[in-house]
């Protein structure tokens, strides 16, 4: 793969040739029409006044007016006056220039037109080298001269050699040009790469353990600014999630250790003698709720990290909701007794396409928290509705509320009554993970919706959710 550096001098010095190119070869047709036009001119001020100044000589001959050149003169005016002869309209020569050894090749046809009256232009081999003749009548002059030509003629040869010398100037200019080009282009292009290359530099020495730097800016362009500030908030971004990580590690570690150093402190005590068949069930049922808060947690984990694999889809199926959640609220009926608390079910929903699954489970997960903080003689209420576009849950209790917390209930093993005293336990079994509420909006966030927690006036918190969902239309029945 070539380097963009090389790339952008090849390029740009193939724009830059091409356009020397194209000057050189409009300019060389410019300065070909100027030229041949310059010469047609004179050799037509040369034919009318070599016309003009034919004269009668001695005897009645014609001759021209030769002028006598001093060796100067020659030089610059001999090829223009020496090509001159006079024909007869059937092509006998009448007269030649002195200066001229042997006749001017004569085009028939030109002569034929001229002497009608007509101006006729030729390009013609002479002695072999290019001429340019032009076919003057002289019929102009007086019934003297009816049918009588006059040929003038010029050689080409001066302007070919100006041309030829005009191309070889634009060659050697086409050709420093260019080196001058990929020269140019290789030091822009260098200097426009370069803050990429140390962009790059920098960005290889970052690893896992110093995903805290970040890239420093170099150059002063704008782009070359928005990179890096992308790239620094990526690494931002990278190192917030790294230590989330390693954060959940560490907590999910110790989650499951201290159940199983409880349970290895009390089973080594129960086997340091030999005890009552009583002392053994008491270790057993001990053991038993270390060994479900075990299961808890790791159940709660495997969510969690279905979740952060994208596992957790949520297949939309039809689903009575009011139905479904009218089961998860019976699973609660007996634990609400028991604790005398009310729940006070308001739906008002319609039948959407969700997964009832992971909807039951944001609900028990809701359920679970409101009971476990609601204080004896309160009501819990639950109420649901559809929109538009869009499912919406609302759990809502008169336990502590959440203080200062609201912003901080959803992280993962986040628990409240770490600060405070412990409320009481669900159904008899293991306190809370502080995975619960991570689950529900690991789950909402899945289904493509949101949660929200709040302090409710008067005292409680407020859940509620907000999930997309398509309704299921009636079957219209005729
Ligand atoms: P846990 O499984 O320990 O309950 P959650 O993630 O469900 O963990 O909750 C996080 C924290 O928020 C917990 O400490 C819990 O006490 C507190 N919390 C959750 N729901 C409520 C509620 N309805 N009222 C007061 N505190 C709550």
């Amino acid at each position: 793969m070539r380097s963009f550096r090389a790339q952008l001098a090849i390029r740009f010095t193939g724009a830059m040739f091409v356009a020397v190119a194209l000057v050189s070869v409009a300019s060389l047709l410019a300065m070909r029409t100027i030229l041949d036009r310059e010469l047609d001119a004179s050799i037509l001020n040369v034919a009318s006044i070599q016309a003009g100044s034919l004269t009668e000589g001695p005897g009645a001959e014609m001759q021209f007016h030769e002028w006598q050149l001093t060796p100067e003169e020659a030089d610059s005016v001999q090829d223009l006056i020496q090509y001159a002869v006079v024909w007869d309209a059937d092509g006998t020569r009448l007269l030649r220039s002195r200066y001229l050894t042997g006749d001017l090749p004569l085009d028939r046809e030109a002569l034929v037109r001229a002497s009608a009256g007509e101006l006729a232009w030729r390009e013609q081999e002479f002695e072999e080298f290019e001429i340019r003749s032009l076919y003057y009548p002289l019929q102009r002059l007086g019934a003297a001269h009816q049918g009588h030509v006059l040929q003038v003629a010029a050689p080409l040869g001066p302007r070919d050699e100006m041309l030829a010398r005009l191309m070889l100037f634009f060659g050697a200019l086409s050709v420093a040009v260019t080196l001058a080009s990929y020269g140019g282009g290789w030091w822009l292009a260098g200097r426009v790469v370069r803050p990429v290359h140390e962009v790059i530099d920098q960005a290889e020495e970052i690893g896992a353990g110093s995903l805290d730097r970040r890239i420093q800016v170099w150059g002063d362009t704008r782009e070359y600014h928005r990179l890096v500030e992308v790239l620094n908030k990526m690494l931002r971004r990278i190192h917030r999630s790294f230590e989330a990580q390693n954060r959940f590690t560490a907590d999910a570690s110790h989650e499951l250790r201290s159940p199983l150093t409880v349970l290895r402190g009390e089973i080594e005590i129960a086997l340091r003698k030999s005890r009552s068949a009583e002392e053994y069930r008491a270790v057993l049922e001990s053991n038993l709720e270390e060994i479900l808060r075990l299961s808890r947690v790791t159940d709660d984990l495997l969510t969690l990290a279905r979740a952060d694999a994208g596992a957790l889809t949520g297949d939309g199926v039809e689903t009575d909701v009011e139905g479904l959640f009218g089961q998860v609220l019976g699973r609660f009926e007996r634990r609400a007794e028991a604790a005398s608390v009310r729940i006070d079910f308001h739906a008002q929903s319609d039948p959407v396409r969700i997964d009832g699954a992971l909807l039951g489970q944001v609900l028990w997960n809701l359920l679970d928290n409101a009971l476990r903080h609601s204080p004896a003689g309160s009501t819990v209420e639950v109420e649901t509705w559809t929109d538009a576009t869009d499912f919406g849950l609302e759990v809502r209790d008169r336990g502590p509320g959440l203080g200062d917390n609201v912003e901080r209930v959803f992280d993962r093993f986040f628990r409240v009554d770490a600060v405070r005293t412990p409320g009481p336990r669900s159904e008899g079994g293991p306190a809370g993970t502080g995975l619960g509420l991570s689950i529900v909006e690991a789950i909402v966030r899945a289904l493509g919706g949101s949660v929200s927690a709040r302090n409710r006036d008067g005292g409680g918190a407020v859940f509620r959710v907000r999930v997309p969902v398509t309704k299921v239309e009636p079957v219209a029945l005729s």
